[in-house]
């Protein structure tokens, strides 16, 4: 067993294990560091990535690895993000490398398919059929057997057959057409003085070379997209096999991003997003690995993809809460970009009209480069917002929309422009409950109120999916037809617009719509007059006879305790009311609210978006909440209540004692009760000074859990509720 030529691989498996194992090297075999593998696991054979080599067969008896499987490596740059994350986000780096992974089918080579041509042997025994097939294959030229034979009036087996005679030869070849090569040179929009003097900052960025990190800061409509394209012109005339990556959130993923795309750089680029099936996604993860897909467009978790030579990474919109992966592994994608950027020795561009604030104390701080676009290109003007005071103009009794709105809707649709309503709110009514006794409708699971969903006849949980009939008899006192809906949700609000305008054509986007590409297309070229929509209508979207955004409710997400709600409603409302009058004709906003006086309204009003976030940045720098100061949350989960609880409070009992560092809880968190789940929670905040992954790391380690507990740590909870 120990030859002298013999050496181990410690091989890292995409599984919660606390490490990479060692194996013993086979003779004969070559093994580099990325190179994928079999390897016994217990009685299972499990692909795993060859993570470190040492020389020699060490003291332990070892077992070996069993076989290569193929595949490009993963490359150096890849595997050190995984090393950084599994300790910056305190997980075992199996967990992190299965995020890389995803499948392993990714490291099937690329399906292939067979095509035929004539040789100019002579076949040995010729026959009508044979010579029919000859005669096609020649008019054919490369083709498949299926289409020869169709051609020739014969059955495919008389193609086969003269391939193995010799008469044709055969071709293998890619099923996929590779993916074009972006063109920097191609045409694009001629840029305006502001547009033209960020988008040369940026260029200078990239000549710089290595890391580099810009905040791209430009109002709604100012053109950021085609700025950040002269970014991506400069990356592909600088570096011919570099690699591009362009994140957006899932929901902007639309043919409207991607053929603006193309018509800039002449080629498609390649997508990455889960709504994708398992093909696209495995060819892209494959041509990324390879080094042959230059530029992909994709969700947060394209940031796991192996690129081998990463330049420049965009992420656009980065404000968006959609960059936070709560479930499972727990991320903040525009965090772990900018990681990767580093590591890569790449830049980073974060784009947005309403940056998170995170991001502008690093603008302001100096470690981003500032970018500003303060005006939308030629005539185009921000539109005017103007709030409706609901106390003075309340709608009628059981209607959501206020007669001064109603004033602005007549005018708008009398001129043939368009009208977007917007309620955060899926549904028809977020509350059902009993005339007769005053019971709610609640979810059997979470206890959370069923919300109404009158197009589906459908009482509807939003946390766990439960759904009901909307019952004939109140469940609690029997009675009947004494069931009535409470409050609006967009299916409301566009049956109220219905009434007022029987004629204009009304449709509503929600994450419940069965087409948003097909909505955003129909209200592209006009052909819907009142969008009714949540913030999935907020997003990014471009129409140009837009010219009158409607807020239903400007007040829902300014309550409540959250620390980043302010900022949030701040920035929804920027964006949404950002979506009308995007061309020649300008826009405005009206927002109904109850409280005009608030600061996030008030600071939209005067279009003042430094003063809000200078009152909000000072209010979360006095608490030491991030940026000032850094937050984590260590979630339980359990059947049992009492062993959650019991396994909670020894967590918190075992925290290191550290100055800078506060715990609080355990406690329930919002839904502590989630399909018979039982859920507890500790937040931690910790001064800047302080690396609370290493914190996390050192407290973990000193307790042991039972594994009927399900522990997660987000070291950057989103909301701190
Ligand atoms: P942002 O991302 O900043 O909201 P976009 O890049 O989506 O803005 O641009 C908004 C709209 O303005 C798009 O329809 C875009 O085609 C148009 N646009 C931007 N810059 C120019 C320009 N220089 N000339 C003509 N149209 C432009």
């Amino acid at each position: 067993m120990s030859s002298e030529s013999s050496s181990r691989a410690s091989i890292l498996f995409p599984l919660p294990l606390p490490e990479a194992f060692d194996y013993l090297v086979p003779e004969g075999l070559e093994l580099g560091l990325g190179d994928h593998v079999l390897a016994p696991l217990g009685k299972r054979m499990v692909h795993g990535v060859v993570w470190g080599l040492k020389p020699g067969p060490g003291e332990r008896a070892l077992k070996s690895v069993e076989a290569p499987m193929g595949g490009a490596p993963l490359p150096a740059g890849t595997r050190q993000f995984v090393d950084w994350l599994a300790r910056y986000l305190v997980q075992p780096p199996g967990v992190i490398l299965r995020s890389v992974l995803r499948s392993a089918e990714a490291l099937k080579p690329s399906p292939t398919e067979t095509l035929y041509q004539v040789s100019g042997t002579e076949a040995p025994r010729m026959t009508a059929a044979r010579a029919a097939v000859l005669d096609a294959a020649l008019a054919l030229g490369e083709a498949s057997a299926a289409d020869i034979a169709r051609e020739a009036g014969v059955g495919a087996g008389v193609v086969k057959g003269l391939a193995t005679a010799g008469a044709l030869t055969t071709i293998s070849r890619p099923i996929d057409p590779p993916y074009g090569i972006p063109d920097p040179e191609a045409e694009g929009l001629s840029l305006t003085m502001l547009q033209a003097e960020a988008g040369g900052v940026l260029r200078r960025l990239v000549r710089a070379g290595g890391f580099q990190a810009a905040l791209l800061d430009g109002v709604t409509g100012s053109g950021k997209t085609e700025v950040y394209f002269e970014a991506i012109a400069e990356v592909l005339r600088r570096h011919p096999d570099g690699q591009i990556l362009i994140m957006l959130p899932e929901i902007a993923l639309t043919a409207a991003v991607l053929s603006r795309f193309e018509a800039r750089f002449g080629c498609a680029p390649a997508i990455w997003h889960s709504a994708a099936g398992p093909k696209v996604r495995r060819r892209c993860w494959r041509e990324v690995a390879e080094g042959r897909a230059r530029i992909v467009v994709g969700a947060r978790s394209a940031l796991f993809l192996p690129f081998t030579n990463l330049k420049l990474i965009i992420v656009d919109e980065e404000h968006d809460p959609t960059y936070k992966q709560d479930e499972g592994l727990p991320y903040q994608g525009r965090d772990l970009a900018v990681l990767r950027a580093k590591i890569e020795g790449a830049m980073i561009v974060l784009a947005s009209a309403t940056p998170s604030l995170e991001s502008l104390t690093n603008a302001q701080a100096g470690r981003y480069v500032h970018v500003r676009l303060p005006a939308r290109p030629g005539s185009a003007v921000l539109p005017q917002v103007d709030t409706i005071d609901l106390r003075e103009h309340p709608p009628e009794a059981g209607r959501w929309i206020s007669p001064p709105l109603i004033a602005a809707m007549v005018e708008t649709l009398q001129a043939g422009e368009q009208v977007l309503l917007y309620l955060n709110r899926r549904g028809y009514a977020p509350l059902v409950l009993c005339r007769a006794c005053g019971h709610r409708m609640t979810s059997p699971d979470t206890q959370s109120y069923l919300v109404e969903h009158r197009y589906t006849g459908r009482l509807v949980c939003h946390v766990t999916g439960f759904s009901m009939p909307r019952p004939k008899f109140c469940p609690e006192c029997q009675a009947e037809d004494s069931l009535t809906s409470v409050g609006p949700g967009v299916e409301r609000v566009a049956e109220e617009a219905k009434h007022l305008f029987p004629d204009a054509k009304i449709e509503i986007y929600s994450s419940d719509s069965a087409s948003g590409a097909d909505l955003v297309d129909r209200m592209e070229r006009g052909e819907i007059d009142i969008l009714v929509g949540t913030q999935i209508a907020a997003k990014g979207h471009n129409f140009p006879n837009l010219t009158l955004v409607g807020v239903i409710d400007a007040d829902l997400g300014l309550a409540g305790g959250d620390p980043r709600a302010g900022e949030r409603t701040f920035q929804t409302l920027v964006q949404v009311a950002g979506r009308a009058g995007r061309a020649e004709r300008p826009g405005r906003a009206l927002l109904q609210t109850h409280q005009p006086e608030h600061e996030a309204i008030q600071a939209l009003i005067a279009g003042d978006r430094d003063a809000f976030l200078e009152t909000e940045m000072m209010a979360r720098e006095a608490l030491g909440l991030p940026p000032f100061g850094r937050m984590a949350a260590i979630s339980f989960q359990a059947r049992d209540v009492q062993a959650v609880e019991a396994a909670a409070g020894r967590y918190a009992a075992a925290a290191p004692l550290t100055d800078g560092v506060e715990i609080w809880g355990p406690a329930e968190p919002p839904r502590a009760l989630v399909r018979g789940w039982h859920r507890r929670r500790i937040l931690v905040r910790a001064d800047k000074a302080i690396d609370i992954s290493a914190y996390l790391r050192a407290w973990k380690s000193r307790v042991k859990i039972p594994p009927s507990i399900r522990v997660t740590i987000d070291v950057d909870p989103y909301s701190f509720m």
